[in-house]
């Protein structure tokens, strides 16, 4: 039997902590863990005007952050561990975009770090998409932190519309776990000291949301989600057709551009392998 997912009000426990809370805060770490590759044969659909018959690879990452005192969070869960039996990838179809591979389960990364998934009790994800919610059902302890209008997408009268995986949320209606969804309807604060900082960044899809994380030694980073698909797209303010709302997303760019350099967060650009070959990865950390 299938009950509906928690909703906490969000807002409510935000407005009482504001104006009282230290934002001096800084994580321990965090890792950069490979969460998949996807090949595709045509990069000008993420170009557009650009590239065209060009094939390219995304990379695919998951961010799990440690908090001194609040425990793991998690960013992201990649593509479906299920595809690291898929030598081929998977492919919706031949004509299809993408096909998505798996190289290593999110499961076995994590062991590597001493995490079992239950382990994990917040998490977020950028947006609901295959690449992002694939392995969202291992984490059936965790409290998700979701935009209203993501929920609303995925659950509402009108999902059908969004295309969006629905299947990889079935964790938030299992009997008898105590995960569940807290609403947001902007930023939030996840450990209430400025160190972890959900960005509301909405346009790829309805509820797209950012991360910045302070650490201490590499300073502060910006996850930006797929607001852009490569740096030059994030430079430029280039933005994918299939967007939600591409205006919508080309000014979140500009909000987080400008965020970006008031804090001085380095950008960090989920699919550009490019952009993150250099830097470390699992079980390897930044701190
Ligand atoms: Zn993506």
């Amino acid at each position: 039997m299938i009950r509906k997912a928690i909703i906490l009000a969000g807002a409510a426990l935000l407005a009482a902590c504001a104006g009282s809370v230290d934002r001096s805060g800084v994580a321990e770490r965090m890792y950069v863990i490979e969460c998949g590759e996807n090949h595709v044969k045509d990069l000008s659909r993420w170009t557009p005007g650009a590239n065209v018959g060009k094939p390219y690879v995304f990379s695919d990452y998951c961010y799990l952050v440690k908090h001194p005192e609040g425990g793991w969070f998690l960013w992201d869960t990649g593509n479906p561990d299920k595809y690291a039996s898929m030598p081929n990838g998977f492919s919706a179809g031949p004509t299809a975009p993408i096909t998505a591979f798996m190289r290593k389960p999110l499961v076995d990364s994590l062991k590597e770090v001493g995490v079992a998934p239950t382990d994990i009790k917040q998490m977020a994800m950028s947006h609901s998409h295959g690449d992002h919610s694939g392995n969202a059902n291992l984490f059936t302890k965790a409290l998700v932190y979701m935009q209203i209008t993501e929920y609303e997408a995925l659950f509402g009268a009108d999902a059908k519309k969004y295309n969006l995986p629905v299947a990889n949320f079935e964790f938030l209606h299992t009997p008898g776990e105590p995960a569940g969804v807290r609403t947001l309807t902007g930023d939030h604060d996840v450990f209430g000291d400025g160190s972890v900082v959900i960005k509301s960044t909405p346009g790829h899809t309805p509820g797209h949301q950012s991360l910045f994380v302070k650490l201490r030694r590499t300073g502060p980073v910006l996850l930006t989600g797929d607001l852009a698909h490569l740096y030059s797209n994030w430079e430029n303010e280039i933005v994918p057709g299939f967007n939600y709302n591409v205006d919508m997303t080309r000014q979140s760019i500009k909000d987080m551009k400008a965020f970006a350099a008031r804090t001085g967060a380095k950008v960090m650009v989920n699919h550009d392998k490019g952009q993150n070959a250099l830097v470390v990865k699992a079980p390897l950390f930044l701190d």
